[in-house]
């Protein structure tokens, strides 16, 4: 206001789902300084090195700042026209199935309610998936098919409170480090921490007890435990009796292995007293939190990993009481505000899936006739029928499936083939590569709307500069391509507005049949949104939020009751070979984020790893004739890397782990995610990122 105080506006992290609060303090030149946001409850004023860095990667470098079409600069009205124009003519010719968007947890929830209106309602196809679905996937078929609908129990206050804390595939140390400060602080008062990993992570180093085990082997781990317990005559039958079905089941399904200590010792790879260890810790502390994460979620087993998790936390009724919950942190910032939304191919908006009556109520909200009637197309199945000619006319909005999917090089060759591809992002990526046309999407620290947290909490994002260029709101462009198509009802003044109705739909016929309930929210006025402070949801009463769900042992299923799923032992997708004799794992570092668009852009956060490395083990490296720091080629059936070698007795005999995050513009040689086989899970449809038959060899 030219007085030179530069005022605090207060925002969210826009990188992982722990959501922490931010106050950012713009000043000229897109200056930014950030600190955490003390009265955010996710940090109360904590950041990790990512969220310090913030005010590094907001410079317009690499923006997109103007529509394109086919490389030449276009006025949006140009621009919105022609895409509505293509899908209108490509359903018009081939019908409604052969258009997609292809959305990112990194969308806000007034973003994602739109994209899912307009695909589903409107256009009246269920092909919209999200990359939550390369995240959470495993989780939300997990939740679905315990508790009735995609419930995350907990709240970060039951990592305070847990005696005992399980890292079920989660280096919260570098994937969530603000939660993990906080477990250290609890860890300190005599919090008990056990890590299920084939690495030793950061998180592992500290813990009481490390599980290196062998790659896909957790089913049986938790199955195990679940058996012991069950032998030590210490399942609470009275919270079975009242509030789960499925004992009887999973115990048949128990017996079809050997459960002896011994037996699942060996198959998972670990000694035999650390298993001890492990069931002794877990019948110990009833106050157990598992935390699971996409070590877990990242399998062709992951639902079923979910689920024997679960299983062990209804048989001994550690859920729904303080301190006691299995918790699905989620990787990014609004992956639960994309599932809440209907942002995954298999849902509707609200926590409504394709039962006639779910769906009817959509449509009848929406006053969409068309509403799609059944689910569409999970992100690797759309990209193959994208390449198969199937899908016609594609829509990628802030994402980078060119690098971060599943066998890279075949998404590369689909969007190559496809007739029409747009990209709405805030950057040039490897994806815009392919786009027909480009459109210039706002920003982090330009956007404005919600986003929820892990522990259910939404929370504002808010704009600290202006927008830059022509560069618009993402829920602003898809209101101008729905109005072209000719839609009605997608003519709201602002995103407050938006939010209003997504809170209106979650209310809409639930008479507290769905915990997915915004009521409270419904009636915010302008000014009200403006304001609104963090708040997890159910809101069933103005300015309530609720913590933990399940308090009163009552479920979402119809008979109020979880439900217990017997769930059995496999292998990876692809076994080793003589070929391929070494499990390939991948994962984020520390400092960096997804495909390094915004985290490669702060020189400190490139400091940690600045160059694409492999992990190997002293004694694989020496057998291979690997040295410490030298090139190496790492390879699978589908294709070969180039990464500096980590000779690190971390790493698991007969194990490989490369990062994710190197893209084209970084470091193309050391791209990982080419190499990984899309092997799904048959449920979730998530790929098996953590385990790919690969070799090692030097350059
Ligand atoms: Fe951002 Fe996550 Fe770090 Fe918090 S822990 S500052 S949300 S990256």
């Amino acid at each position: 206001d030219g007085s030179g105080v530069i005022a605090t506006v207060r925002t969210t992290c826009p990188y992982c789902g722990v959501g922490c609060g931010v106050a950012g303090a713009a000043g000229p030149d897109r200056a930014l300084a950030v600190s955490g946001d003390r009265q955010h409850p996710a940090n109360l004023g904590r950041l990790c090195s990512k969220g310090s860095a913030l005010g590094a990667t907001v410079g317009l470098g690499g923006r997109l700042l103007e529509p394109t079409i086919n490389g030449r600069v276009a006025s949006w009205g140009e621009a919105t026209s022609l895409v509505a124009k293509r899908f209108r003519d490509t359903i018009a010719r081939h019908g409604r199935d052969s258009v997609a968007f292809y959305v990112s947890g990194q969308l806000l929830t007034e973003d994602y309610y739109v994209a899912n209106k307009l695909m589903k309602g409107f256009i009246g196809s269920g092909n919209i998936d999200t990359n939550s679905r390369l995240c959470m996937a495993s989780a939300v078929a997990a939740h679905k098919q315990a508790f009735g609908a995609d419930l995350v129990p907990g709240c970060y206050e039951d990592l305070d409170e847990a005696d005992l804390v399980v890292f079920a595939g989660h280096n919260a140390a570098w994937t969530h480090p603000i939660l993990f400060r906080r477990l250290e602080t609890a860890k300190a008062r005599g919090q008990k921490h056990v890590v299920i990993d084939p690495r030793r992570t950061d998180t592992a180093e500290g813990a009481d007890l490390h599980l290196a085990i062998a790659p896909q082997s957790d089913v049986r781990l938790w199955n195990g435990l679940l058996a012991e317990i069950d032998r030590r005559g210490q399942l609470d039958l009275d919270y079975i009796r009242e509030h789960v079905n499925g004992i009887d089941a999973v115990r048949e399904a128990l017996v079809q292995d050997d459960q002896s200590p011994a037996a699942v010792a060996a198959d998972c790879g670990v000694a035999v007293e650390d298993l001890l260890t492990f069931y002794d810790l877990f019948a110990a502390y009833p106050k157990t939190v598992s935390l699971f994460s996409m070590g877990s979620n990242q399998s062709a087993q992951g639902v079923a990993k979910g689920l024997a998790i679960i299983n062990t936390h209804l048989a001994t009724g550690r859920i729904g009481k303080p301190g006691a919950c299995p918790f699905s942190i989620t990787g990014q910032p609004n992956a639960m505000g994309g599932r809440e939304t209907g942002g995954m191919a298999n849902t509707l908006a609200g926590h409504m899936d394709f039962a006639p009556e779910d769906r009817d109520r959509v449509a009848r909200f929406w006053g969409a006739p068309d509403t799609a009637r059944a689910p569409g197309l999970k992100a690797v199945e759309m990209f193959e029928a994208v390449r198969s000619g199937k899908i016609k006319a594609i829509w990628v909005m802030a994402t980078n499936p060119a690098v971060s999917l599943p066998n890279a090089g075949a998404v590369r060759e689909a969007l190559e083939k496809c007739p029409f591809v747009v990209v709405s992002d805030c950057v040039e990526t490897d994806t815009t590569a392919y786009a027909h046309v480009k459109l210039p999407a706002l920003a982090w620290a330009e956007k404005d709307g919600t986003v929820t947290n892990s522990e259910r909490r939404i929370s504002r994002q808010r704009a600290l500069f202006a927008a830059p260029g022509q560069a618009r709101a993402d829920w602003r462009i898809m209101a101008d391509v729905a109005q072209g198509m000719g839609f009605d009802g997608f003519g709201w003044p602002s995103q407050g507005s938006i939010f209003r109705e997504w809170a209106r739909l979650t209310a809409y016929e639930n008479k507290g049949s769905r915990l997915l309930d915004l009521t409270g929210l419904a009636a915010m006025t302008p000014d009200d949104y403006a304001a609104m402070t963090p708040i997890q949801w159910p809101v069933r009463v103005e300015g309530q939020g609720t913590p933990r769900l399940f308090v009163n042992g009552r479920y979402q299923t119809p008979d109020a009751r979880a439900r217990m799923v017997p769930v059995r032992p496999k292998g990876p997708a692809d076994a080793v070979s003589d070929a391929f004799p070494m499990s390939l794992n991948t994962g984020r570092i520390r400092d960096q984020w997804h495909t390094m668009t915004r985290t490669g852009l702060a020189p400190d956060l490139c400091r940690h790893a600045p160059e694409p490395f492999v992990e190997i083990h002293p004694a694989d490296a020496e057998g291979l004739g690997i040295k410490d720091g030298a090139l190496t080629r790492v390879s699978t059936v589908r294709g070969e890397a180039v990464a500096l070698a980590k000779v690190t007795d971390r790493q698991r005999r007969g194990g490989l782990f490369m990062p994710m995050h190197w893209t084209d513009a970084f470091a193309p040689s050391g791209k990982s995610n080419h190499l990984i086989a899309p092997n799904l899970d048959p449920t979730s449809g998530q790929p098996e990122f953590k385990h790919t038959p690969a070799r090692a060899r030097p350059y």
